[in-house]
């Protein structure tokens, strides 16, 4: 029993006070990630959110799914999945959830963080004031627990502000920008002639199921659909649940954060209105055994306050895809922008430019140049309007909370202000350290000198030389234009010979092309063109180019579309090499070529994009001459994946098993092994609800040993599905030689490893 007499002066509530290096605020995709890499650096770090689940906009509380670089793979950018940390959640869920269920997506959220020692998690527990102890330094940040009534206090060096609308920047005093800056401010030709107030709104979702039996539904008062737009109102389908209703938008025009829970309202009364509209409007056939399966009790918020770092992104960063010193980071999405109305806008409820490849994120935007101890990430990072409408998706925002755990568990180790860690000598480290991990920055390599693998001599059992890839797949009629991204040398002529059927008398055009830039996959130019003179039938097509590359660099063989003509394919999957196809993807805005009104500061180009997997099969060819680029020096040229060339080492395609031996002339004190396998960086892994054909990506190796120079297996590992392997061991080892043999479970597909890094 526990009886406590009145206290006329009241009671506290219990204070808790937790110090630790890093606090993070926010858990959703960016906090999530920047709280992982920098615990598993070494940081104490304290990781709190509001609501019950991590994940934020990803978590299955508002049920968007994860997009990035790829974007559904409906752009140019080859290999562009993001690495590190949200690449492992990633190829997790994959592996566990590739139908895409939301809760279970929270679950690794959870489960990765929790495995973290040194991660104090706090859930349900909302920060709400933010204390310094100099003008331009944080000390602490208190927050509410809900569930335990609970104060916190919590003291750190340093503080990661990834709460979406940015509570500790803002309280802490930090220069933030709303909104959409003027043209001439930054001479972004997307922005509008003056400042204007609009952003992009909130939204909420809804699940729908068949009930096996009729459901009836009687709408709340509150449900409406009065005053959507009849573009709108054509978008509603039955069927259509979770992400692909993000066009069920509103509030841009009222603010976003104080306005938030009326916007909420009026999310809810569309939400229900139209659910209402579906079920009782006799519009919809076969909807009488439907019912809501759950609705958002959230709103997923897009955008609200951008704080300004040392360094700003603009609209030609992205477009221009402009390099910059201090790049820790990648992103790739199109510059995409709604109309602030939303439901309510007879305007295209989005609008996304793409740019022709990915663009580098300086660490600077992730840094406040107001206070010395706080970083930014997720969608509050240093940037314009415009080019927030590329950073602002989430797979970006968990690549750049990576660097920014990263740059504080430099900070610590190197007893270096924020300020400093922006000059040349600390960057090159940090770029490393998030590199060696799979990072992956573009132009960005790991170097040699960091790796004791560079200073061995290393065979293998066998190197893959492509002189073919059979007929043995099936015929690809061209009823869109067709073609092979190939890795090829520079000065080399190539002859192919390819394999097509001719429906009747007609002619075939094939192209050789290739990018302007020599690490993007835009094809704008065409190096040599050819046309064949076909009668009805089967053909074996030899195809002589002379023209050569300047540049070792991808190179695509094309034929242009001919619905008369059929192409042979092949089953098999080589580790960078891809088929793409000039097709239409209206889910990115991509028309087969982006074309644009007026001078927007964007370009126009084609969009050649891959098919998801089990379609998307290698045209069938035979290459002269054969393509030698998947040798043993790529295993240290510093490249975790294709970038302007294939960087990957294949052993035999016959080969099911394969070995690499690295041979050092003294013996080596080994730490470490990180092996990077090839977890296919060209397919988008979405989070949630699009589902996935395969549960590991085939390419990847699943089962491997490695072995010192007494025979001894010092690790091994059974089922990987990760595109990056850490081998550690119990103690280092001594020894003037490792051999790591390899096995391939996946039939059409030759063992590869793109990178091996000794320490
Ligand atoms: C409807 C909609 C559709 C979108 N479509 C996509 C898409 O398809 N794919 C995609 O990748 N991106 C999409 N985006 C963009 C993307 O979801 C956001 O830009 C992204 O979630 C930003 O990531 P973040 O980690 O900064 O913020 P959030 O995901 O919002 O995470 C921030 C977290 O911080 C918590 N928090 C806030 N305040 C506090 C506080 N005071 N104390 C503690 N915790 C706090 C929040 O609850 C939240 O969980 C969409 C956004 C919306 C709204």
């Amino acid at each position: 029993m526990y009886h406590e007499l009145s206290e006329p002066a009241g009671r506290s509530s219990t204070v808790e006070t937790i110090k630790s290096d890093l606090v993070v605020v926010g858990g959703g995709v960016a906090g999530v990630c920047c709280a992982i890499s920098a615990a598993r650096a070494g940081v104490k770090v304290t990781l709190v959110q509001d609501r019950p689940v991590l994940g934020g906009n990803a978590s299955s509380e508002v049920r968007l799914w994860v997009l990035g670089a790829t974007s559904h793979m409906g752009n140019n950018n080859r290999w562009s999945r993001e690495g590190g940390i949200i690449g492992e959640l990633l190829l997790e869920n994959l592996f566990r959830n590739k139908e895409g269920n939301a809760l279970i997506f929270d679950t690794i959220l959870l489960e990765k963080v929790v495995e973290e020692k040194n991660i104090t998690l706090l859930l349900n527990t909302s920060i709400h004031a933010t204390n310094k102890n100099a003008e331009n330094n944080i000390s602490s940040v208190e927050g509410f627990c809900s569930q335990n009534s609970k104060f916190y206090n919590l003291l750190g060096s340093y503080f990661c502000d990834a709460s979406g609308d940015g509570i500790v920047a803002f309280q802490a005093g930090a220069e933030f920008r709303m909104g959409a800056e003027a043209k001439n401010e930054f001479s972004e030709k997307m922005a509008p002639e003056e400042p204007e107030k609009e952003l992009l709104g909130h939204s909420i979702y809804f699940y729908s199921k068949d009930a096996g039996k009729p459901v009836k539904y009687v709408a709340p008062s509150f449900a409406s659909i009065d005053g959507m737009t009849e573009d709108r109102m054509k978008r509603i389908r039955s069927q259509d649940v979770g992400p692909r209703l993000w066009w069920l938008e509103y509030g841009g025009n009222s603010e976003t954060i104080d306005e938030s829970e009326e916007i909420k309202w009026q999310l809810w009364k569309v939400v229900y209105g139209i659910w209402d509209y579906i079920k009782n409007s006799g519009n919809f056939e076969n909807v009488d055994n439907l019912t809501l399966e759950w609705v958002g009790t959230i709103p997923g918020k897009r955008e609200s306050r951008r704080f300004v770092g040392h360094s700003f992104i603009t609209q030609q960063d992205i477009v221009e895809q402009r390099n910059v010193d201090d790049a820790v980071s990648y992103g790739g999405w199109a510059i995409d922008h709604h109309p602030g109305d939303g439901v309510y806008s007879d305007k295209p409820p989005c609008r996304q430019y793409h740019s022709k490849g990915v663009y580098q994120i300086p660490l600077g935007a992730f840094i406040s140049k107001d206070i010395d101890n706080l970083f930014f990430a997720g969608r509050i990072i240093s940037s314009s309007h415009i080019a927030f409408g590329s950073t602002r998706v989430m797979a970006t925002c968990g690549h750049g909370g990576h660097a920014v755990g990263e740059a504080v568990a430099y900070c610590l180790h190197h007893n270096c202000s924020t300020a400093d860690l922006l000059q040349a000598s600390h960057i090159t480290q940090l770029q490393q350290n998030l590199n060696e991990k799979g990072h992956f920055i573009p132009n960005v390599p790991l170097r040699p000198e960091f790796n004791l693998a560079s200073k061995a001599n290393i065979s293998a059992s066998s190197q893959l030389l492509l002189s073919e890839l059979p007929c043995d797949g099936p015929w690809r009629p061209l009823v869109i234009s067709t073609g092979q991204w190939l890795p090829l040398s520079q000065n080399t002529a190539y002859h192919f010979t390819v394999t097509v059927r001719a429906a009747k008398s007609t002619t075939l055009c094939a192209q050789l092309r290739h990018s302007e830039k020599v690490t993007n996959y835009t094809p704008e130019v065409i190096l040599e063109q050819q046309h064949y003179q076909l009668d009805a039938g089967e053909h074996r097509l030899d195809i002589k180019f002379t023209e050569t590359l300047a540049e070792d660099q991808y190179a695509l063989l094309c034929f242009l579309a001919n619905p008369d003509i059929e192409i042979a394919c092949t089953t098999r999957r080589v580790s960078s090499l891809v088929s793409v196809f000039n097709g239409v993807n209206k889910a990115v805005s991509n028309n087969g070529k982006q074309t644009v009104d007026g001078d927007k500061g964007v370009d126009e180009f084609e969009f050649w994009t891959p098919e998801r997997r089990p379609g998307g099969h290698n045209i069938a060819l035979s290459i002269t001459p054969s393509l030698d680029c998947f040798n043993l020096s790529n295993l240290t040229n510093g490249y975790t994946r294709p970038y302007q060339r294939s960087n990957v080492w294949c052993a035999d395609t016959e080969h099911k098993e394969a070995e690499l031996t690295l041979q050092w002339q003294q013996p080596q004190r080994v730490n470490k092994v990180i092996l990077h396998f090839d977890a296919d960086f060209d397919h988008a892994l979405e989070s949630s609800l699009y589902g996935h054909p395969e549960d590991r990506v085939p390419f990847c190796v699943e089962r491997f040993e490695v072995l010192d120079d007494k025979g001894n297996v010092v690790y091994e590992k059974h089922d990987n599905h990760q595109a990056v392997v850490e081998c550690r061991f119990s103690a280092p080892i001594t020894t003037d030689a490792l051999r790591i043999k390899l096995w391939q479970a996946h039939k059409d597909c030759p063992i590869a490893i793109y990178e091996i890094i000794v320490k």
